[in-house]
């Protein structure tokens, strides 16, 4: 069994041991030959999540986010569609669930974004914005990008009324899955199924909640503020999550 252990903050470095199958380390604790370390990618990054029915200004204050800090704007729905326009393998097998407001397999999510979150974690860090949408996504992101170092360190929650989702979403009609119908259906999928988020990362004291009803311009200061008090927390940066204290990360990872 493989298993990744972590060492201190300030040597960003995984070390990766082999155990024997059923037991513990070999006689020498670590199996010659198999023994590697890996640079974490920029322990230093900036890696924040947004979660939000769809309508909240998800997308308009990620966008705010990576300019104010110089990070990577990564919008899961934005890859898709545009495999989708593509018309790319991808694009071809999950056309049919996007346009129904359904969720997208995990596999093919992950598979997705693996590059582009690695990749913006490498240069400054990402504001992800549509991923995860559920707890198994986070908790299978965790398992990756957490043993990486490029976990997700705050989730900012876009909170917005119904009715006011569905004025916005219908105002701007962007394509086949934002009939009227699949709007209302993506809203409880994400009552259902991303809502549940919220209680997760705010177990890990990691959720910055802000009211996405007001003007756009607002809502970013408050977002920009209370993100700029969160990075100077020193545990932001070193801090181990709840669920996570066993598989002690060289930064706070919790994707
Ligand atoms: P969005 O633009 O984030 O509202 O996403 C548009 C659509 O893409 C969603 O209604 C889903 O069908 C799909 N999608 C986007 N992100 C995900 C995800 N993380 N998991 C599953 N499906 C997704």
């Amino acid at each position: 069994m493989w298993k990744f252990t972590a060492v201190p903050q300030h040597t960003p470095q995984i070390e990766m041991r082999c155990w024997t199958i059923g037991g513990g380390p070999n006689e020498r604790g670590i199996r010659r030959g198999v023994q590697m370390t890996m640079q974490s990618a920029a322990p230093r990054s900036k890696r924040i999540l947004m979660v939000g029915a769809p309508g909240a200004g998800k997308g308009t204050q990620a966008d705010a986010i990576a300019k104010q800090f110089g990070i990577t704007h990564i919008a899961s729905g934005d890859l898709l569609r545009k495999h989708i326009a593509d018309g790319t393998t991808i694009g071809k097998s999950v056309e049919d669930i996007v346009n129904k407001g359904e969720l997208v397999p995990d596999a093919m999510i992950m598979d997705m974004l693996r590059k582009p979150v690695l990749a913006a974690s490498e240069t400054g860090g990402y504001v992800l914005d549509g991923f995860p949408r559920t707890v198994d996504q986070a908790e299978a992101a965790y398992r990756t990008a957490g043993s990486l170092g490029v976990g997700v360190q705050i989730a900012v929650h876009l909170e917005v009324p119904e009715e006011e989702l569905m004025r916005r979403m219908l105002a701007r009609a962007r394509g086949a899955d934002d009939t009227e119908d699949v709007v209302r259906h993506r809203i409880k999928v994400y009552e259902e199924k991303t809502r549940p988020l919220l209680e997760y990362y705010a177990s890990r004291e990691l959720l910055i909640q802000v009211n996405g009803a007001r003007p756009v311009s607002e809502v970013t200061w408050s977002i920009v503020v209370q993100l700029q008090r969160a990075f100077k927390r020193p545990n932001t940066h070193a801090a181990t999550a709840p669920a996570a204290r066993q598989a002690t990360a060289p930064d706070r990872a919790v994707a």
